[in-house]
């Protein structure tokens, strides 16, 4: 258990902690950031425990019941943080795991000070001594927000103290999110990792699809390469939709039986470190396209390409879904889904029926990432370390009464993951195959080997 918390990996999680403290130093500000309380899935079993994104990134600590408090320089006191965990009971780690243990915590996290949890409430008034702002996301956990709410109302009723405290409570997620935007070093590694496991998911799951195989077993079958190769979990719910299936953005039922005829659509990515990767792939079920499933994927493909392609500093989220959307609606007038010229369609929003998503969105520690996508009113432009996903699609509904019946039912999105590099761009996914002809290719030879 021990060995998650070498000494040697501190380093990202110090400098990234060193980061905030400077900004919260600047602004008298101390920041409250919770560990994720656990979930009661039904009864008394819990979901599987997820860290808090925002913790976790500080921290690299996965227990719950925890906290972080970051402390501002104050007169002479140095800015710090402190940590407060639970303690090493060996009764309770015999039922639920070992426990990191308060002693150890400054050695294997490098955090400044320790103390057990349970002290929390008590000794925050005294911690906060100081500080004029306290930044905690309110909103998240009701419990916590009545114990900061009762903290801050204590401490307003000792007018004589000397020292301020804090009057403002301020959301966290601007500081935090903002900085989540530009990954590390030790971040990108951990995306790199995620993107090639999660090809090797997609990879197992071309392999076993095929007329009559149900929908579950190809989830199960990429969700154990997940796992095998050292995932967390999938990133979130694996979409493994065949034919009209694919229609519904967010479909998660995965339990049809997969038919002849029919395209895949398979949106699914692993969770490494728990940083996530986002990746869909759509192909035939059976050896080859048919000509419209063909005409529309290749629709979708140029769009992606070309929305990829202009991926680089500068270029805001708005251009890369301008680029992929007027792509796409180029290729619907092309094949007659729309009856009038691109720009009427642009400008009429009638190509909704079949594009009704954004192209792009963050990527990181969750798999629709904080930060802000607006600025001063306007699209906001990449940055070198920003990792977005482009995602262009085509969703033909069953009773899409407008085109002809042999449109119908057809469902197609292409996604990989792109990081905005000083040169340009680079898709950190792109190792998983998705030009129409190598697909068939690989579906000849998994269908030939079945
Ligand atoms: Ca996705």
């Amino acid at each position: 258990m021990l060995h998650r918390y070498e000494p040697s990996r501190t380093a990202p999680y110090r400098a990234r902690r060193q980061q905030i403290l400077e900004t919260l130093s600047a602004r008298q500000a101390a920041a409250l950031i919770p560990a994720a309380r656990p979930k009661a899935r039904n009864a008394d079993t819990e979901h599987r425990y997820r860290p808090d994104s925002d913790f976790w990134r500080l921290t690299g600590f996965g227990e719950p019941h925890a906290a972080l408090l970051l402390l501002p320089k104050v007169g002479e006191r140095a800015a710090r943080s402190v940590l407060f965990l639970r303690p090493r009971d060996r009764e309770q780690e015999i039922w639920s795991g070992l426990r990191l243990g308060v002693e150890r915590a400054c050695e294997a996290l490098g955090v400044d000070e320790a103390r057990p949890i349970e002290q929390l409430w008590k000794e925050l008034p005294t911690l906060l001594e100081g500080c004029t702002q306290l930044c905690y996301r309110t909103g998240v956990d009701a419990a916590n927000d009545a114990e900061v709410l009762a903290t801050l109302t204590r401490m307003r009723a000792k007018p004589r103290s000397p020292l301020p405290w804090p009057q403002e409570i301020v959301d966290t997620a601007p500081l935090l999110h903002e900085a989540r935007l530009f990954k590390d070093a030790a971040e990108l590694s951990a995306m790199r990792r995620a993107a090639e496991i999660t090809a090797a998911g997609h990879a197992a799951a071309l392999r076993i699809a095929r007329p009559g195989v149900n929908e579950r077993e190809v989830e199960a079958r990429l969700e154990y390469e997940f796992r095998r190769l050292g995932a967390d979990a999938p990133a979130y719910n694996s979409i493994v939709a065949g034919g009209a299936n694919a229609c519904v953005l967010h479909y998660v039922e995965n339990d049809a039986p997969l038919a002849d005829g029919e395209l895949l659509l398979i949106d699914a990515g692993a969770e490494f470190e728990h940083y996530a990767c986002d990746v869909t792939r759509t192909f035939p079920v059976g050896r080859r396209f048919s000509a419209e499933q063909r005409a529309l994927y290749d629709v979708v493909l140029r769009a992606q390409l070309a929305a990829l392609a202009i991926v680089r500093t500068g270029t805001t989220i708005d251009q890369i879904h301008q680029c992929a959307l007027r792509a796409l609606v180029e290729g619907l007038c092309e094949h007659k889904l729309l009856p009038e010229s691109v720009d009427e369609a642009l400008a009429s929003g009638s190509y909704k029926r079949f594009y009704m998503h954004r192209t792009s969105h963050w990527l990181g520690l969750d798999v629709h990432d904080g930060g802000a996508y607006v600025r001063d009113g306007a699209s906001r432009a990449l940055e070198p370390g920003m990792v977005i996903t482009v995602e262009p699609g085509l969703y033909v509904a069953p009773d899409e009464a407008s085109v002809e019946p042999r449109w119908r039912g057809i469902g197609i999105r292409i996604e990989d993951d792109v990081l905005v590099t000083a040169g340009g761009s680079e898709v950190l996914t792109a190792a998983i195959p998705k030009q129409a002809d190598a697909l068939e290719e690989l579906r000849r030879e998994a269908l030939h080997s079945a």
